[in-house]
């Protein structure tokens, strides 16, 4: 069973075949032609072979050599999937989106038929499609309706490095399904695992001692330059680094890792204007999850010869897009990754170091197509310091939704076949969630209630789908709808940096002295009232792309809650309702004010602040609930709305008596 090295040729160019569209035929030659370039070409029969012998297999191979746009294609040209279609999916939305159209477009169809994509509240497949991108979750839901998974006859289980929560779920279902399959004579699942890097032999053993190939990449070398102090403001370093490298580095893209979307949108701001300065064209672009898929084009476009192009990207960048062109990359040490806190039961976004793994990676971005250097912006001690590898999600994120969800299947999370086991703390806190929710009946025999049968239909954080059910008892479905709808989709504000002043006054007439999520309806009733809608949104600074997402997602959810007996009512002008409709879900996300005029979580006693985007920022309400804690420098919850003890003793009693509020008057 040893690994075996497949060996790249430098392949001769071959032509596009010639029965395709005439207008298309000139593009259509030249994406051929750069297929035909990648590593994996050379090695496609014998990647074929050994697709077709094992059950199980893991390839390894560098990024950008071809795993994920290229494999699928080879295995649908070879016709293998004959039963069912193929699913390749990846932990990040915006992955599976932009990837399923670069192949849409090699294949030379329409993104939708053969090449299709579904993400969440996003399904752009149809019946003909074969090639099935898809974010993990999705498939995870899907297993929720059929557990061996039959639509399927390959499951290619891609960035298995990056050890998402919803993948590592799908590792033991896909097992469990393909010898459910085997056992039961049903067509056979073929199940494919990809990554950049991994820890082979972990992997290896959980999936039965499963055959390892070793793509072989082409890796420049890369010159690593690393900051001589420590840093203490790395956004500057950053900037600083960029400009540097365009004023006295040969030509050559810049690929910089930055950690989310305020912070990449605020550097892509300073850099245009800075630029405006130099002499030669330096065009700057971001790349994070919640951007606009058309924009998402223009990163992968290739400079023109007197132009050099920033790009400002979240760790998207680092294995699961290749762009084209980079020679130089800046390191920030930084991501934004979810955390959990055990001890509140929250996970919360936290800006942490990278591991030395991901930093290597990173630093290969440099070498893709030429030797590159990369800037870290950190030192060689700090570098040093480093954890080696990324601990992975499913140790360190809330469980609530994964156990809802494999409770459904009938799994206990307790027994599952983990490749790595959460804690027992982090099982036992989850468990409690669902208890306090009513999900389950009680913590130890873990079975569903009706309401957590019913919650487990939701494709959203069991707390929203708590709050969804609920909402047929306030009286408020249309309003829950409207506020969970515009909670799922991204902002819908801009904050442009250029008229701030003009865009907060006009936000300001949406403000509700309630709190976000009632302002978030006085925006969701504005866009509908709307006659010309994308002009309006326009004149009132809303983000009218967004927004229509939200009336898609509202329309989705509208469905599942009639398909559950929740039938459409509304509370009209009587918000309290609302307020109180969101306390069923979110009462262990309240925060109280203190004496000394700062905020503690009642559940964790842990100090939050008000988050600036909040219109109850500047405002000191007794008690708060948020939907969100982020944390940056310091601890800051989101999206909130003022909440009074009453409504609280109300509506979750059991919980409000064991965490005794009032009582520091
Ligand atoms: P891997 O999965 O092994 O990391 P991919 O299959 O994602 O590799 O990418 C293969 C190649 O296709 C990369 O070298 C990349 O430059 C190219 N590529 C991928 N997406 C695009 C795109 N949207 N535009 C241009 N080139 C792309
Ligand atoms: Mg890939």
């Amino acid at each position: 069973n040893s690994p075996k090295k497949l060996k790249a040729n430098t392949p001769g160019v071959i032509s596009a075949d010639g029965n395709q569209d005439r207008a298309n035929v000139g593009r259509f030659a030249l994406i051929s032609h750069e297929r035909r370039k990648l590593p994996i070409f050379a090695v496609q029969s014998r990647l074929l072979e050994e697709i077709k012998k094992n059950s199980i297999l893991i390839i390894i191979g560098e990024t950008g050599c071809g795993k994920t746009t290229q494999i699928p294609q080879f295995i649908h040209e070879a016709k293998l999937e004959k039963n069912g279609i193929i699913a390749i999916t990846q932990p990040r939305r915006v992955a599976a989106v932009s990837l399923s159209k670069r192949v849409a477009k090699e294949m030379n169809v329409q993104i939708g038929e053969t090449v299709g994509y579904t993400i969440r509240f996003e399904d752009v497949t149809s019946p003909s499609t074969k090639l099935k991108y898809m974010t993990d979750g999705m498939l995870f839901r899907e297993a929720m309706l059929d557990e061996l998974l039959m639509k399927y006859s390959f499951i290619i289980l891609d960035e298995a490095h990056e050890r998402s929560i919803n993948t590592d779920v799908l590792f033991g279902i896909v097992k469990k399904a393909q010898k459910l399959r085997f056992e039961t004579s049903k067509p056979p699942l073929k199940v494919i695992i990809m990554s950049a890097t991994m820890d082979v032999d972990h992997f290896s053993e959980y999936f039965n001692n499963a055959k390892v190939l070793y793509l072989e990449g082409r890796q420049y070398p890369v010159n690593i330059l690393n900051a001589k102090q420590p840093q203490s403001d790395y956004l500057q370093s950053c900037l600083s680094t960029i400009f540097q490298i365009h004023l006295e580095e040969p030509p050559g893209d810049i690929l910089v890792f930055l950690t989310g979307q305020d912070e990449i949108e605020s550097v892509v701001h300073t850099v245009k204007l800075a630029s405006k300065e130099c002499k030669k064209v330096l065009r700057v672009f971001p790349l994070y999850s919640a951007m606009p898929m058309h924009l998402m084009e223009n990163v992968f476009r290739l400079s023109p010869p007197n132009e050099r192009k920033v790009i400002l990207s979240t760790n998207v960048a680092e294995t699961s897009l290749t762009i084209p062109g980079i020679k130089y990359v800046v390191d920030s040490g930084h991501v934004k990754a979810r955390v959990f806190q055990p001890s509140t039961g929250l996970d919360l976004l936290k800006v942490q170091k990278v591991s030395q793994e991901q930093s290597w990676q990173r630093t290969g971005r440099a070498g893709r197509e030429s030797a590159g250097t990369c800037y870290r912006l950190f030192t060689k001690e700090q570098f040093n310091s480093l954890p080696k590898s990324t601990t992975p999600e499913i140790l360190r994120c809330n469980l609530a939704s994964v156990m809802l969800q494999l409770l459904h299947l009938g799994i206990d999370a307790y027994s599952f076949d983990f490749m790595d086991k959460p804690s027992q703390e982090t099982l036992e806190s989850a468990v409690m969630q669902l208890k306090l929710l009513g999900a389950i009946d009680s913590k130890e025999t873990r079975s569903l209630t009706p309401l957590g049968k019913k919650m487990a239909q939701f494709p959203l954080d069991p707390r929203l789908s708590k709050i969804l059910i609920s909402s047929k008892t306030y009286n408020c479905v249309e309003e829950i709808l409207s506020i969970v709808s515009l909670l799922s989709a991204e902002s819908v504000f801009i904050n442009s940096l250029n008229n701030r002043e003009e865009a907060n006054e006009c936000h300001k007439k949406f403000f509700s002295s309630e709190g976000d999520h009632i302002t978030l309806l006085n925006v969701y009733h504005a866009f509908k009232s709307f006659k010309t809608p994308k002009k309006s949104c326009a004149e009132n600074y809303l983000n009218h792309r967004n927004l229509t997402f939200a009336s898609e997602i509202r329309k989705q959810l509208s469905q599942i809650c009639q398909q559950n007996d929740i039938p459409l009512s509304s509370c009209g002008q009587n918000t309290d309702m609302v307020r109180k409709c969101l306390v069923s879900g979110y009462f262990m996300n309240v925060a109280e004010l203190q004496r000394d005029k700062k905020y503690i979580l009642v559940d964790s006693k842990q100090r939050v602040r008000i988050h600036p985007s909040s219109v109850l920022h500047k405002t000191l309400p007794h008690y708060i609930l948020f939907s969100e804690v982020v944390h940056t420098s310091q601890c800051y919850i989101r999206q909130l709305s003022i909440v009074d003890l009453d409504m609280l003793n109300e509506i979750a009693p059991d919980y409000f008596r064991q965490h005794r509020l009032g009582v520091k008057e």
